[in-house]
């Protein structure tokens, strides 16, 4: 038995607080939701530690009995930050967190859905790599945060398109470089329509919330 998503975003919930980007928040809860479509049901594991907590967690391994489990002291982990989190798998029904290692093709499906969201993945520090750990950005070496798409407007647009606000069509324009008419012509149908191959999308030269997606990146 796979747990439903209302309960897998309820246990996601108990962890993703009030001191978390909520950025952070939408990018997690969309990737466990997505994510739950396809089976696989993912859980939260750390999201926001305090400096105190992290103290107590570097000391595991030094100071105080265990094995080390993490490199970074009280302020220089993202975690201290807000912008991080560290997923597992349920198993048995979810009864049980799976910690998942490459080359686990389920990891793969994880991190490409994070990285659809711009997160970073700690599966990539080539000296310490850490598997369940994700990231918006890099705050404590002072990375700016990055920029997030405009929301999708609720309804497709496309050529002919009854009441389409300018700006939207003013910023499809702007993203695929082309002047900005505000009309949606079928010129920008074109240009649509080859944006969408290129990302493997059907080409119909509508810009519905997929292609927004793929244009845009994550939404706020
Ligand atoms: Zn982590």
């Amino acid at each position: 038995m796979i747990p439903s998503l209302d309960w897998l975003l309820e246990q996601a919930d108990r962890k993703l607080k009030k001191e978390m980007d909520p950025d952070v928040i939408a990018i997690t809860r969309a990737v466990i939701t997505e994510l739950a479509a396809e089976g696989l049901p993912v859980g939260v594991a750390q999201a926001f530690r305090t400096k105190q907590e992290q103290d107590a967690l570097y000391a595991i391994g030094r100071t105080r009995p265990g094995k080390i489990v993490t490199y970074a002291k009280g302020g220089a982990s993202n975690h201290n930050f807000g912008v991080a989190v560290d997923v597992f798998v349920y198993a048995d029904g979810g009864k049980r967190a799976e910690f998942l290692a490459p080359p686990d093709p389920r990891l793969k499906q994880i991190v490409a859905a994070m990285k659809r969201y711009h997160m970073q993945w700690g599966g990539d520090w080539g000296s310490f790599p850490d598997y369940p750990h994700f990231q918006l950005y890099d705050a404590v070496n002072g990375q700016p945060k990055p920029l997030l798409g405009p929301r999708y407007p609720g309804r497709p647009l496309f050529a002919g398109a009854e009441r389409m606000d300018r700006t939207l069509i003013r910023l499809i324009q702007k993203r695929l470089r082309l002047p900005l008419t505000g009309q949606f012509d079928w010129k920008l149908t074109q240009f649509i329509e080859q944006f969408q191959r290129q990302h493997r999308l059907a080409a119909d030269g509508v810009v519905g919330p997929v292609t927004w997606r793929h244009l845009f990146g994550f939404q706020r």
